[in-house]
């Protein structure tokens, strides 16, 4: 099976449209189903990086980065196929969290710090 180049997330939700259909496993795709999947392979993706130090999880190289490019692809994949079920558009739909983020997290008032929205509003 050659490896198709995908360029945009409209052509990876077609290619997972046709991907489904050919297998016919669309009937198991709820959007229940799909965050359900999401969240496993992001518990997968954490695995990798299980009691790793804070310096060896930004070390990764090799076979074990690989590993961890296949687990985010999963992540994204079911990702995108929710999204699909759900008329979800996630480019706008992250575009519009970054503005409640840049409104919630203003860079004078949380510059360095990683306290939550909640902590520093009191304030
Ligand atoms: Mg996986």
């Amino acid at each position: 099976m050659s490896q198709a180049r995908l360029e945009s997330i409209q052509q990876l939700r077609d290619a997972l449209r046709a991907f489904a259909a050919e297998r016919d496993w669309d009937q198991f795709h709820s959007p229940k189903n799909l965050s359900m999947a999401l969240t496993v392979e992001a518990g997968e993706l954490q695995e990798h990086f299980q009691w790793l130090s804070e310096q060896a999880s930004s070390a990764l190289a090799g076979e074990e980065l690989a590993a961890v490019g296949a687990e985010m692809a999963d992540v994204f994949i079911y990702l995108v196929r929710l999204a699909d079920k759900l008329g979800v558009d996630l480019l706008q739909a992250a575009a519009a969290k970054l503005e409640v983020n840049g409104r919630r997290y203003p860079a004078d008032k949380v510059r360095g710090s990683a306290r939550k929205y909640r902590e520093f509003k009191a304030e």
